[in-house]
Formats: C-alpha cells, sequence, structure tokens
C-alpha cells in the first residue's frame, strides 16, 4: 500500500496553484493569522526578494553556518538587527522555535534556575527538557511569584545562576507581561532574563522593536524576534550580548547541526526590519483596528485586550469547536483553540486582528459571533 495513494497525473495537478489553494485550509477572512502588518504580501517585501535574487543572493545555503553555509546576507541581517534592536550582537535561527528551545536548553547550565512563566511556548517547554537546568513554574504574571521561587531555591541550597522566561505579550490571552517588576526581580537576584518577543515584534514599542525594547543591549537580557509574524517572513532573532551570542554558536546544538536559513530569507527580513522602521502607519493603523475589535467584540464575550490578540473564552471544547465553525462557515477564519495549547477549561476562540481585514469584516465578525453564540 503506498503511502500516498497519489498518481503521476494527480502531481501535474496539484502543481496547480488554484489547485492547491483549493486543498489548502486558508479559507475566509484572515482573522487568525500572525501576519499583524500584513507584510506577508506586501509589495515592497517582494521587490526586495526580487532585487536579492537579481544581484545572485542564493535560495538555499548548503550546510550548517558552521561550515559552508554561512552568507554574507545571514551576516550583515546581524549587524542591522543589532543596530535596530540595540543589542550588542544578534543570531539569525530558522525558526522562533528553533531559537527559543536553543537558548533555554543551552544557556542554563547544571546546577542553575529557570524560572519561567506557567503560559510560556511549548518551544521554551521543548528547550528546558532537553537542558539540565531546573525549572520552576511560576503563576501567569505574577512577579512574587518570580521572586518566591527563586528565593525558596537559594533557600534549599541552590547556588548556580538563575534564568527568569517569560512572553512580553501572550500569544493565546494577548496580554502583556509585568516587564518592569520582572526586571526587579531579575536585578535582585542577578538573574537572566529570557524574553519572548514573539507576537510583540513589529506591533509594539519604538520602531516596532517590541515591549521589552528599553532592555536590550543589558549584559543579563536575551531577547527573542521572531520574523514569521508580524515581520511577514520566517526565522527569529535571538538579541544578546555578544559573549552569549558565541556560547550558542559553539554549543547550541540546533544551530550547530542544522542547515543555516535561506540566504534569500535573510534579504526578506533585512527589508521587513526596514519596513518596521519606516511604515510607523501600519502600527498605527493596526492599533486603531484592534481598538475597534475591542469595541465592537467586547459585548459578545471577547477580551479587549489592548492588544491584537483577543480571546473569546467559552470554556469547552464542543462549544468552542461549534462556534469556531459556524464562524468558519460564514467566511471568517477564526480558529478554535484547545489544551493542551491552552490550559483545560479554557478553549476559546483565538481572534486576531491583522491588516489583512478592515472595520467592515470586524463588524461583519461580531455579527456572526453573536449569532452563533
Ligand atoms: N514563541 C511564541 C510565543 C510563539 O507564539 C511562537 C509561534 N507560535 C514561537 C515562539 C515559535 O516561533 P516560530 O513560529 O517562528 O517557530
Amino acid at each position: 500500500m503506498p503511502i500516498l495513494d497519489t498518481h503521476a497525473a494527480d502531481l501535474a495537478d496539484l502543481a496547480s496553484r488554484d489547485r492547491l489553494r483549493a486543498l489548502t485550509p486558508r479559507r475566509g477572512l484572515d482573522f487568525s493569522s500572525n501576519d499583524y502588518l500584513g507584510l506577508a504580501t506586501s509589495p515592497r517585501l517582494r521587490d526586495a526578494v526580487a532585487e536579492a535574487l537579481a544581484r545572485g543572493v542564493p535560495l538555499g545555503s548548503g550546510g550548517s553556518r558552521l561550515l559552508r553555509g554561512n552568507d554574507p546576507e545571514h551576516d550583515v541581517l546581524e549587524a542591522e538587527a543589532a543596530a535596530f534592536f540595540g543589542c550588542e550582537s544578534s543570531l539569525w535561527f530558522s525558526s522562533g522555535f528553533a531559537a527559543n528551545s536553543a537558548l533555554l536548553s543551552t544557556l542554563p547550565q547544571r546546577g542553575d534556575l529557570i524560572v519561567h512563566d506557567e503560559l510560556v511556548h511549548a518551544s521554551a517547554h521543548e528547550g528546558m527538557r532537553i537542558g539540565r537546568a531546573e525549572r520552576a513554574s511560576a503563576r501567569h504574571s505574577d512577579p512574587q511569584a518570580f521572586d518566591d521561587a527563586i528565593t525558596d531555591w537559594r533557600a534549599r541550597g541552590g547556588t548556580g545562576r538563575v534564568w527568569i522566561a517569560f512572553e512580553s505579550l501572550y500569544s493565546m490571552d494577548g496580554d502583556r507581561a509585568p516587564i518592569s517588576e520582572l526586571a526587579q526581580v531579575a536585578a535582585r537576584h542577578e538573574a537572566f532574563l529570557l524574553i519572548d518577543e514573539a507576537h510583540a515584534t513589529g506591533v509594539f514599542g519604538p520602531q516596532g522593536r517590541g515591549l521589552a525594547s528599553e532592555l536590550d543591549g543589558a549584559e543579563n537580557v536575551i531577547t527573542l524576534r521572531t520574523c514569521g509574524k508580524a515581520m511577514g517572513c520566517e526565522g527569529a532573532l535571538v538579541c544578546a550580548p555578544t559573549v552569549v551570542r558565541d556560547f550558542i554558536v559553539n554549543r547550541g546544538r540546533g544551530f550547530i547541526f542544522s542547515t543555516a536559513p535561506s540566504p534569500l530569507m535573510a534579504s526578506a527580513v533585512r527589508a521587513a526590519l526596514r519596513i518596521l522602521a519606516d511604515e510607523p502607519e501600519r502600527r498605527e493603523r493596526l492599533h486603531a483596528l484592534a481598538a475597534y475589535a475591542g469595541t465592537v467584540l467586547s459585548p459578545h464575550g471577547a477580551v479587549a485586550s489592548g492588544s491584537q490578540i483577543l480571546p473569546l473564552i467559552l470554556g469547552d471544547d464542543a462549544t468552542t469547536m461549534r462556534v469556531a465553525g459556524a464562524v468558519q462557515a460564514a467566511g471568517f477564519d477564526v480558529r478554535g483553540i484547545r489544551p493542551p495549547t491552552v490550559p483545560a477549561g479554557t478553549s476559546r476562540l483565538r481572534i486576531s486582528i491583522t491588516l489583512n481585514i478592515g472595520e467592515a469584516e470586524i463588524d461583519g465578525l461580531a455579527a456572526v459571533i453573536g449569532k452563533a453564540l
């Protein structure tokens, strides 16, 4: 039995873009992607890629960065990203998942403690699972819980380094972390901060540098900027002191033993950084749309989170999937999110606001949700 019962003729047919589109579950108005600024299809980004192709930037790297895979485009991107985010160095990974798991598995050592927010992303858990440090989960966005976990660990004889891991903007609730309070906890305990800016990058902060950009450049701060969300590309930039970057380059297995990401994509990310810097109107429009969505959708139970991610928590899985199905059938691409992606009993519609829709579409979504509920 072939794994895929596909004939050559079907494959030829599959190559037709329309058919691919029909097969790909990318239906309806975009209320679910992380393409917050609409950059994934931006003409300026496409032009930058075409220009890079024309000047000979290769599509594939052909090997690990440490062997033949390093391309000048990787180096230039990292230099520009470090300058943009205001950190000493940056290191580009092929995905946020690879970067985050590399950070959490490589930097904390045996004898160290990682205190992480209970809602950190699966990629952080992956890193901690592989790594050798002890870990403690702290109540969501509760600086005192982080502080207590560290104090307890020290009282039990812990002597290693302490790493505090959290997200600046949470992907499923759209709420912000108490960043300055967590930075104070870090200062009190001489701890390091590992801050995942996946959903804040491009959306918040001066020039879209994120919610924690003021901390960039400090010697105890390592931040992660994913490039596959508001930047419309893929990959992730780790921003860190040079000594930390060097350590990851020499010890990070996910970096060392992996083919370097596409140099052409590096050109795209460079262009995306330029767009973040000089098209602030995209952010302004997104914030206006998100505020509008908060006003229109909160009467139906959505949380006006103050960000571009608005959860509508329905609780049980069946109701969530029923409402999601009804909304999708009406042409709105809203996804139901269930455990283990979110805690048990908090199944929800995750409504994300992007520049791929406008006020009229938000009004339409509100009407459909109202009916489905
Ligand atoms: N961190 C967070 C908070 C995320 O939401 C995601 C993506 N869902 C990642 C890391 C992983 O990033 P990527 O999709 O680039 O692998």
